[in-house]
């Protein structure tokens, strides 16, 4: 099928779209393919990490369709591949600020093009959470990582320590395990928050080990990380100071919706999760979608991703027909 692209020609500077896309993880390029079949010839602009998390991520085994699976950078190729097939305009570029209080939407692109958007489908995302350690900053990229499946590689043979107790943790920590001599795992509860599957996996890799009710007080080292010091809680009241040696410290524990730049219109939680109505897509403003780990903060898969991206596809092409 060949769908021709009909954007509207530029009028001054302001170029018209019918739906604008942003954000390009499996719910922005999934909204894209829908869209495109739907003939809303949609314009999807990538961020600054075309592909989304995903791009971050080793092998995908649970996505539908991949019996063997399959890296997390050839199935985002693949998604973008398919919305490019359908007519799809595929932009890199960074929405610096929207406007959505008239209609139809303005949406700035690198702090110099404005695109006016008949609808926005929003599939921003979410970003990897930091402790707010001061060191944290010091050592970023010198051994401080929010992405093992990224930074890994430079640490073969060496100990790391990963943070976090949930599923991201326990899999960037199996992940290092094959990698690095030793990771450990360093969790705030007595507990892992993580799956029972991947608990398993961590319980039976050899070179991990888990570290309960630690807390990191600071990250130490000679202009790179040379080890990192823990607060080990004891009992009421009570603690120790722990020290360990490591050349790799990789945060694991959540991350934060890409929401900021849109906030002073879109209703969002107190976490900043888009708020959108029950069973719907549609935000507060009408026009404007959202979808993916943006509006998620339960489920975050990319197969729901990609289903809420649909979702909001559908939603957008009604809300036009209606306006017809
Ligand atoms: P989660 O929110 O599930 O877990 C965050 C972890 O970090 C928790 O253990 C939390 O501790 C800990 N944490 C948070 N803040 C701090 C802090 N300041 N200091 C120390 N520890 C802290 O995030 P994930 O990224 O692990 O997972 C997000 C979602 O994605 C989940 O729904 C998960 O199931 C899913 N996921 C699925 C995967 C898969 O199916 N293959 C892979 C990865 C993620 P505490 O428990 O004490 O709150």
């Amino acid at each position: 099928m060949n769908v021709e692209n009909k954007t509207t020609t530029p009028k001054g500077d302001i170029e018209k779209v019918k739906c604008l896309i942003i954000g390009s993880g499996p719910a922005g390029y999934t909204a894209a393919i829908y869209a495109a079949r739907a003939n809303l010839s949609p314009v999807i602009i990538e961020g600054m990490q075309p592909g989304g998390q995903l791009t971050t991520t080793t092998e995908i085994d649970n996505f539908p369709g991949y019996p063997e699976g399959i890296t997390g950078t050839e199935m985002m190729a693949d998604l973008k591949k398919q919305a490019e097939r359908f007519g799809t305009d595929c932009r890199w570029g960074l929405v610096t600020s929207v406007d959505f209080s008239s209609y139809p939407h303005k949406v700035v692109v690198d702090g110099n093009k404005t695109i006016e958007a008949e609808s926005v489908i929003l599939g921003t995302g979410a970003t990897a959470k930091y402790l707010g350690l001061e060191t944290e900053t010091t050592y970023a990229g010198s051994g401080v990582s929010a992405c093992a499946t990224c930074d890994g590689f430079f640490y073969r043979g060496k100990d790391v320590a990963v943070v976090g107790g949930g599923d991201t943790a326990a899999e960037e920590a199996t992940y290092l395990a094959g990698l690095c001599n030793k990771v450990y795992l360093i969790v705030r509860k007595p507990f892992l928050r993580a799956s029972k599957a991947m608990q398993d996996r961590v319980n039976r890799t050899e070179n991990i080990e888990v570290l309960y009710e630690h807390n990191t007080k600071e990250i130490t080292g000679d202009g790179v990380v040379e080890g990192v010091t823990l607060i080990k809680r004891l009992g009421h009241d009570d603690e120790q100071e722990v020290k360990i040696k490591v050349d790799g410290f990789f945060l694991a524990i959540g991350h934060t919706p890409n929401s900021g730049f849109f906030k002073q219109f879109i209703t969002t939680d107190a976490n900043g999760y888009v708020i959108t109505e029950p069973d719907s897509t549609r935000t507060n403003v009408p026009g404007v979608f959202a979808c993916g780990d943006l509006k998620d903060s339960v489920y975050r898969q990319a197969v729901t991703s990609a289903g809420s991206g649909c979702m909001a596809a559908i939603d957008a092409e009604k809300f036009l027909a209606e306006r017809e």
